[in-house]
C-alpha cells in the first residue's frame, strides 16, 4: 500500500529583506518549502492555491520531483505575497505586508485521489480550513499542524478544538507559550498535550527544537553554519523533512520520531542558506545523509566506565 502524504498550506510570493541581501516575489509559502524539503525524501500531495500571476513553471520544478500538485487550484486573481524584513541577527522579523489576494477566499478541497492520505501537515492557515480539511481525509495516521500567533489570538477556541484531532503540534516557543500561558517550555508542552496532540515540537531557530511526548523529551540542536541568509520557511521545511521521513517509513515510534527529528533540522539547515528555496535546487539524497551524520556526530559522546558515569563508587 502506498503511504501518502499531503500537506496543505499557503502557496505565496515572498519579497524578503535580510542584512545580506533582499528578494521580490520569490517562491514562498508554508506548502511550498514543506515540499521542497520533504520531496527529497518522500512524495508530496499538495493543496492550495494559487492566482493567475503565479509563475507556475517554477511550482513545477516540483511535479519532478514527485510532487502531485494535483490539488493546487489556480484562481483568477492575486497571488497570496508577503514581505518582510529581518533584524541584523536574524533572530526578530517584522511583517511590512500581507497581501492575501486570492488566499482570502481559500476553502482547501482534498481531491479524492488525496483523501486516503496517512499523513497529513496542517501549515500555518486559519485553523477552521484546518479543520475543514480534517473534515475530507480519511483515517490519517498521524496529523501535524503549526499554527501562528495571530490564530492563537483570534481563534483560540477553534484551534483548542482542533488540537484534539491532531497528533503533533508543531510551534515555536514564543508560539508555546502563548498558546498555554505558561512561559516553561516543558509545562506549555505538557498543557498543549493534556488538549489533544500526544508529542509537541518546538522550535527554537538557532537554538534547535525539542520533542515532547508524555515521558520523554528529544532535543535536536540546530546545524552550526557559519552563514545564514534567509530564515524565511525554515519551520515549513523542518516540517517537510520530518514528515517525509515518518512517511517514507511507515513508523510513528517515538525512536523513529526522534529520527524525524534530525530529518527536520536538517532540512531547515538547508532552507537558511539561501534566499527562498533555492537551496533545495542544489541538493539531492547525498547531501542529505551527509548531513544527517553530521548530526550524529555533533551529539555523539561516550562516557568512560571510569569517569564518574552510574557504575563510578
Ligand atoms: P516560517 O518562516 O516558517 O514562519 O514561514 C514563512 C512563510 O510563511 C513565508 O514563505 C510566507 O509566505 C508564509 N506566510 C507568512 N504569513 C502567512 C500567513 N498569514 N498565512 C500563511 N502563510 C504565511
Amino acid at each position: 500500500m502506498s503511504v501518502s502524504l499531503l500537506v496543505v498550506g499557503s502557496i505565496a510570493l515572498d519579497s524578503v529583506e535580510t542584512p545580506f541581501g533582499s528578494t521580490a516575489d520569490a517562491l514562498g509559502g508554508s506548502a511550498v518549502f514543506f515540499s521542497f524539503a520533504g520531496c527529497l525524501l518522500h512524495g508530496v500531495q499538495v493543496v492550495g492555491v494559487v492566482g493567475d500571476d503565479y509563475p507556475w513553471d517554477r511550482l513545477e520544478r516540483l511535479a519532478k520531483r514527485g510532487v502531485d500538485l494535483g490539488g493546487v487550484t489556480r484562481a483568477s486573481g492575486e497571488s497570496f505575497r508577503w514581505k518582510g524584513r529581518y533584524s541584523y541577527d536574524l533572530q526578530n522579523r517584522e511583517t511590512l505586508e500581507t497581501r492575501l489576494g486570492v488566499f482570502a477566499d481559500f476553502e482547501p478541497k482534498i481531491p479524492s485521489a488525496f483523501r486516503d492520505a496517512q499523513y497529513v501537515f496542517l501549515g500555518n492557515i486559519d485553523p477552521e480550513l484546518q479543520l475543514a480539511v480534517l473534515d475530507q481525509v480519511r483515517e490519517p495516521r498521524l496529523v501535524a499542524c503549526d499554527t501562528m500567533n495571530y490564530w492563537i489570538q483570534s481563534k483560540r477556541d477553534v484551534l483548542i478544538e482542533l488540537l484534539r484531532r491532531v497528533d503533533v503540534l508543531m510551534v515555536n516557543d514564543a508560539e508555546a507559550r502563548q498558546l498555554s500561558g505558561d512561559w516553561n517550555i516543558y509545562r506549555a508542552a505538557r498543557w498543549i498535550m493534556d488538549h489533544g496532540p500526544t508529542h509537541v515540537v518546538i522550535k527554537q531557530g538557532e537554538y534547535g527544537a525539542v520533542l515532547v511526548s508524555a515521558d520523554r523529551v528529544f532535543y535536536v540542536p540546530a546545524y552550526p553554519l557559519e552563514e545564514i541568509f534567509d530564515p524565511t520557511g525554515a519551520g515549513d521545511a523542518f516540517a517537510g523533512g520530518f514528515m517525509a521521513h515518518v512517511a517514507r517509513t511507515g513508523d510513528e515510534t517515538q525512536e523513529n520520531l526522534r529520527r524525524a527529528m534530525v530529518f527536520g533540522s536538517a532540512m531547515g539547515s538547508f532552507a537558511v542558506e539561501a534566499f527562498s528555496v533555492q537551496r533545495f535546487d542544489e541538493i539531492g539524497a547525498v547531501e542529505v545523509a551527509q548531513r544527517v551524520e553530521h548530526f550524529a556526530e555533533l551529539v555523539r559522546f561516550d562516557i568512560p566506565s571510569d569517569a564518574g558515569g552510574a557504575g563510578a563508587s
